[in-house]
């Protein structure tokens, strides 16, 4: 009898765990997700560039995320994400992960052949005209200008995609893993006109895609929140869910196909949205986070008080002196305003409560800092370059961390978008 394929469930949640201690407090946030009536199934990410920063290898992250699933009896799917992978990037996560992040943003504007786009643009022309979008009020227009411009712009990119997949396909075989296509790292977004192109062109490719993470209008700042417009944005989730049911009821797609929104951890604002339009759409989301578990060790570590405290302020320390350096991997989704960075010997003062009120992303509390918060985000290098300074204050510190890494992902995440809690 053939195998099961894989199948991603309608909701999950992506999250990072960079120093991989903490896989059973975030596993124990999708155990509350399922105690309060709803599964949301959990899947580890993490990148080539968060291993190479860390020192980590792929292998870790599977061992922690089994390990966390062995210990608190989880029975439901769980995956790994090889997060951002290229075909440069694929070969070390072949082994441990069943969840493959394809990231094609850079070939996205790169030439095609002209006789490759004409191809296309001749096999689609009935994406032409005025396609109705169930779930939707206006029509989506596409005109042949548009089409020949999109394919113009994703066809390489789209193809790209296509010849990593099959490399994993070759070696995991087909149906033994997830497959999520990711254009979100690039400056302008994606209109949904452009999204059911890119579809198009992915289901030519073969790819069996389960999600897919366009760019959405507005800023995505890491461990921050939205900075944009909602109005627009709950405008354009609700098209691109229309035009995802479109692809998948006309190219063939697999029928699970979701949103996979790459955060950057606590965009609050726009929650709300997201689980208005799913729950009203009846449609799926992985929503990805990464980094805002990092961010509660920090959190643990200050209200811990004791070595745990210095600590978290020596990171502060060396994130502050090393601010311009840590900052440029991550340029074009962080807004730190140096100017609100408090000084070292200032934080060096600082109380537990002091600390946490300030790192804490409690928006509209006053002692919360964004432009420190963002700082220590991109700051878990000088975390990793600690070592076991750092690794065994997490495990002597382990119970007030957990709270803190289940309480942000339960309550400030997984709630508002999966349970509409706010
Ligand atoms: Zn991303």
């Amino acid at each position: 009898m053939a195998k099961q394929s894989l199948k991603l469930a309608k909701y999950s949640v992506g999250t990072g765990d960079r120093f991989a201690h903490q896989a059973k407090a975030q596993l124990q946030a999708c155990v509350q997700a399922l105690a309060s009536g709803i599964e949301v199934v959990p899947v580890w990410n993490k990148s080539n560039r968060e291993h190479n920063i860390i020192g980590s290898e792929p292998a870790s992250v599977r061992q922690a995320a089994d390990a966390a699933v062995k210990a608190l009896g989880w029975k439901l799917p769980y995956f790994v994400d090889a997060d951002h992978i290229t075909l440069k990037t694929v070969d070390r996560f072949l082994d441990s992960s069943d969840f493959y992040t394809i990231d094609v943003a850079d070939f996205i504007g790169q030439a095609s052949e002209e006789s490759a786009i004409d191809g296309f643009v001749k096999q689609h022309q009935g994406l032409l005209g005025s396609i109705h979008l169930k779930g939707v009020d206006a029509p989506l227009e596409i005109t042949q200008a548009d089409l020949r411009q999109a394919a113009k712009k994703y066809l390489a990119a789209a193809k790209k995609a296509g010849e990593v997949y099959r490399k994993i396909e070759s070696v995991k075989g087909k149906g033994n893993f997830i497959t999520e296509v990711s254009m979100d790292e690039t400056e302008t977004a994606q209109s949904p006109a452009e999204l059911l192109i890119i579809l198009a062109a992915i289901a030519d490719e073969g790819i069996p895609i389960q999600t897919i993470a366009p760019k959405f209008s507005g800023r995505f700042n890491k461990g921050v929140d939205y900075v944009g417009n909602l109005k627009q944005f709950e405008r354009e989730f609700a098209l691109d869910i229309a035009v995802i049911n479109h692809a998948v009821e006309h190219f063939g797609l697999p029928d699970n196909l979701k949103l996979s929104v790459h955060s950057g951890s606590d965009k609050f604002s726009i929650y709300p949205v997201i689980h208005a339009a799913i729950t009203r759409l009846n449609a799926g989301v992985h929503l990805k986070t990464a980094g805002t578990s990092w961010l509660e060790e920090l959190i643990g570590l200050a209200e811990a008080g004791g070595d745990g405290l210095v600590l978290a302020k020596d990171i502060y320390a060396a994130a502050f002196a090393h601010r311009e350096e840590l900052c440029v991997p991550y340029a074009t989704v962080i807004d730190i305003d140096p100017a609100k960075l408090p000084s070292p010997s200032e934080v060096k003062g600082w109380s537990s409560s002091q600390y946490t009120s300030a790192l804490r992303h409690v928006e509209g509390a006053a002692a919360y800092n964004s432009s420190l918060r963002q700082l220590l985000h991109v700051g878990f290098k000088v975390a990793a370059s600690e070592g076991s300074r750092y690794l065994g204050l997490l495990e002597s510190n382990e119970a007030v961390i957990a709270k803190n890494v289940t309480e942000n992902l339960f309550h400030r995440h997984i709630a508002p978008v999966f349970l509409g809690h706010n």
